[in-house]
């Protein structure tokens, strides 16, 4: 979502005549979108602020905005502590941003915006197109989070749940595969708790799926207590909704998703992926792992390596649980450094063996990819539907297409293959 967001701050900062630069010290304006969820985000903020800092030693300040979820929950404090920083901005505030600019060139004094604006925002950004011209493109239909799970700082740092109409984000699509996108990943906090004006995110998929020119729907994150059947069902008849989902579950234990205040049960989970596998048996998934959870007995982290054994997700993501200020698990027991680390050592190695064994299955067969960017001259970086990243070796720009890609080798993270759809000369080395 950060990703989408910078690219919608960019969007308003046109308006007012700034573009993008990668050279640091050419900056007129630098803006650090942040991100809360990561462990030490704040203090990324004040190394980066140094940094800054250091490169304009003895020359004008650039001006400097902090957004993001980190302004939103450490903003006042920031503008206190570091005086380099001349504007904190809330995540539903930076429509507001090229009004904070022209006030801070106008001398005004340091600027805190942190409202939850969520309306007002989307109202003003409809106004202006997304510019956004990549072939796989995010779209923010959702924000916000009313559940409340034990550990997480995003009910704080980005309000309430909030839907988009289904005509503003049909609109913004609409734009998006003008500008060359054939894929769109359908973004909120609690993306499949989307619901406006009665439409859910099923509805809004299936609308979706009759732009011309967009082949691929994605929606990311989901939470298991909104897998309603009607979504389940979209999955067995929308053929542009890919084949995976990433469906976070933290931990295999119904007792430490309690603790967690998660509000569904493992078995719960497990009929959902049961359900998906009944209407598209070849359906793959990934999920979000906490290991060492305050309470985490061995026998629930044992549930928790049943859970990976048995759904064999093809890609996890997994951290010791770290507590953040403000949350009701921050003030709880947590588990010894030293045994979390060991489950967490475990539980990587069963994954990445699950990746692996995967992997390998995959070798001498074809997937169909979509081609993102050229990382060179003559090799291309691109997505299979399983969001698997596939590059091949072309002297032909594929940049825009959907191929068939024979899998010849293969790492941890990367599918290496040759085109199989047209007669591609053979790569010169
Ligand atoms: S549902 Fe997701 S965003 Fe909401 S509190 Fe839980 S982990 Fe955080």
């Amino acid at each position: 979502m950060n990703e989408y967001d910078s690219n919608r701050i960019f969007d308003v900062l046109k308006k007012i005549g700034y573009s993008k630069t990668e050279n640091i010290s050419e900056t007129d304006c630098y803006i650090l979108n942040t991100c809360h969820i990561r462990e030490k985000a704040t203090e990324k903020v004040y190394h980066d602020v140094g940094r800054l800092k250091k490169e304009f030693k003895n020359r004008k300040k650039p001006i400097l905005i902090v957004t993001g979820c980190v302004a939103q929950a450490e903003g006042e404090e920031m503008l206190k502590r570091e005086n380099y920083i001349d504007s904190v901005i809330g995540p539903q505030s930076y429509h507001k941003i090229s009004k904070i600019i022209k006030d801070i060139e106008a001398k005004k004094q340091k600027i805190n915006v942190t409202e939850f604006d969520t309306i007002e925002k989307f109202d003003t950004l409809n106004l202006i197109k997304n510019s956004n011209s990549k072939v796989s493109s995010f779209l923010t239909i959702q924000e916000g989070c009313d559940k409340f799970c034990n550990f997480c700082v995003v009910p704080y740092t980005r309000g309430p749940e909030y839907s988009r109409t289904v005509s503003e984000i049909l609109e913004e699509a609409k734009v998006l595969v003008e500008n060359g996108s054939k894929e769109i990943t359908l973004l909120g906090q609690n993306v499949n708790a989307y619901l406006n004006n009665k439409k859910k995110l099923s509805d809004l998929i299936y609308t979706l799926s009759k732009i011309k020119g967009l082949e691929r729907i994605r929606y990311t994150t989901s939470h298991p207590k909104d897998m309603t059947d009607d979504l389940i069902g979209a999955h067995k008849d929308i053929k542009k909704l890919m084949p995976i989902l990433h469906l976070p579950v933290q931990t295999g234990s119904t007792k430490i998703l309690k603790l967690m205040n998660r509000k569904h049960n493992i078995e719960e989970y497990y009929n959902i992926i049961e359900k998906l596998k009944k209407f598209v048996p070849n359906i793959k998934f990934s999920s979000d792992f906490i290991i060492g959870y305050p309470g985490e007995t061995d026998k629930d982290f044992n549930d928790t390596l049943r859970l990976m054994k048995k759904v064999q997700f093809i890609n996890s993501y997994s951290f010791v649980f770290s507590a953040r200020p403000g949350t009701p698990a921050a003030k709880k027991n947590i588990v010894k450094d030293d045994i979390s680390k060991q489950r967490l050592s475990n539980f990587q190695e069963l994954s990445e063996k699950i990746k692996i064994n995967y992997k390998k299955k995959l070798l001498d067969s074809s997937v169909e990819v979509l081609f993102e960017n050229r990382i060179d001259e003559n090799s291309f970086f691109g997505r299979d539907k399983f969001f698997n990243s596939v590059i091949v070796k072309s002297n032909k720009n594929l940049n825009g297409k959907i191929l068939n890609v024979k899998i010849k080798n293969f790492n941890t993270n990367t599918l290496f293959g040759t085109i199989s759809d047209f007669n591609e000369k053979p790569f010169a080395a």
